[in-house]
């Protein structure tokens, strides 16, 4: 083989394995659809339906951008399901990932456009919120996360619907119209994550939800790490939970396809990595010389690439909170069970840092109320610790002997007890 030709055929295994990584699939969301389409007959229709309820709803509100547009707060289970050690993930990378979503959909996400870039205009506060759940659907008190020691080694296609089934090495899933759930699982293969659409959730309730992989998940701990070093900053929840509202891809899933979006620029397809703007300037879609969005949390590109929702899109992810997922909007889970919440301790006390490495300081208001025990409990109501009575308003509790994870200090006087959450992260 003479040198020109041993050349020429490392240039075509290089282009063929770029073009086969450009196809990558990173998040099965649409096969999960396709999947619910063939159980459901009527599901198809139903969308249908619902894009319709969805654009009036949208032209009879367009509320995103009212100033006084209220924010939504979505109470969120996040259900670990482990088979190693290492998928356990933290409480401390699980609040990590409630963080980023916190950041993006109220656009307070530190990478957001600068004031200059022509997309900017579009960008948008979609004024969501996401709460880890203060109790669970029977109403006990819960720190919103669930841990599920399985069998399961990683969960392939044909196993993804048993990701959400107690019986099959899975979690059931929390009342989907109360909850979002979000489960973090070791995935077979490179798919990152992939939710239900709203339309599914009246068919398959059982199956709604949102599913992250582990190394995709958060910014710390295992967010970042192997081969999925590009997904470290937490947007696979982003994007998933933007599928979960409602939102589809920017390239509308096919050559120049329709995200049903207005102020998403059309995209010839799904971009990846770390684009340089203007990206596909005057596509054949008929873009503009700005080219395609590629720094949409809809797109495929790496998670420090993708930083912004449209006003559109926020408009979408509204209505279908006024849609098919109204029922979040009286869900009670972001509240503490009210027998928990009879007087105002909670009001009065402080707990700084949250999470923290084992001492943190407690502060008390003791003017309005008399004096009070404090003892922590685990999560499965043990009494770990008592403290006995807190005479001075600012105290610094020292914990550190006791392991990783989740609390709750319970703070009780001769009248009522409330609690507080505390996240041991060492
Ligand atoms: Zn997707």
């Amino acid at each position: 083989m003479n040198t020109k030709l041993q050349i020429l055929i490392i240039v075509v295994v290089a282009l063929l394995s770029y073009n086969a990584n450009a196809q990558t699939n990173k998040c099965a969301t649409m096969q999960h659809l396709e999947k619910s389409l063939v159980q459901d007959p009527t599901l198809k229709q139903r969308m249908v339906d619902s894009e319709k309820a969805t654009r009036q709803w949208i032209l009879t509100h367009v509320q995103s951008k009212k100033a006084n547009t209220e924010v939504i707060v979505i109470p969120t289970v996040v259900h670990v399901i482990w088979n190693s050690s290492v998928e356990n993930v933290s409480d401390e990378q699980i609040l990590s990932q409630i963080e980023v979503l916190n950041n993006d959909f109220r656009l307070m996400n530190a990478d957001s456009l600068d004031e200059q870039h022509p997309f900017r205009p579009f960008v948008i506060d979609a004024k969501i919120e996401f709460c880890l759940a203060q109790q669970d659907p029977d109403g006990s008190p819960t720190t919103g996360i669930t841990r599920t020691q399985t069998n399961v080694v990683a969960w392939g296609e044909d196993n993804w619907d048993n990701i959400k089934s107690t019986v099959n090495g899975g979690k059931n899933n929390w009342d989907p119209t109360k909850y979002l759930n979000i489960y973090v699982v070791n995935l077979d293969g490179k798919i990152l994550g992939f939710a239900a659409f709203p339309d599914e959730l009246a068919s398959k309730p059982d199956l709604d939800g949102t599913v992250i992989r582990y190394e995709a998940f958060g910014t710390n701990g295992t967010a970042g790490t192997g081969e999925f070093s590009l997904n470290n900053k937490g947007r696979t929840g982003t994007h998933e939970i933007g599928h979960w509202l409602n939102l589809k891809h920017i390239w509308g899933d096919s050559t120049c396809g329709d995200d049903l979006i207005n102020d998403t620029e059309k995209a010839e397809e799904a971009n990846y990595g770390n684009p340089t703007f203007p990206h596909r300037a005057n596509n054949t879609c008929g873009s503009g010389t700005n080219g395609e969005m590629f720094m949409n949390y809809m797109d495929y590109v790496d998670d420090s690439c993708m930083f912004m929702f449209t006003s559109g899109q926020a408009d979408r992810m509204r209505a279908s909170l006024n849609g098919p997922r109204s029922g979040l909007l009286t869900s009670i889970g972001c509240k503490l069970p009210t027998a928990l919440n009879e007087v105002n301790i909670l009001n009065a006390a402080t707990v700084y840092p949250n999470p923290n490495s084992g001492k943190f300081t407690l502060y008390i208001n003791l003017k309005n109320i008399t004096l009070v025990n404090a003892s922590l409990i685990n999560m499965f109501g043990a009494t770990v610790k008592e403290f006995g009575v807190i005479s001075k308003e600012i105290s610094t509790i020292d914990i550190t002997d006791v392991s990783t994870g989740a609390y709750y200090l319970r703070l009780s006087n001769s009248t009522t007890s409330t609690i507080k959450k505390v996240f041991i992260t060492k």
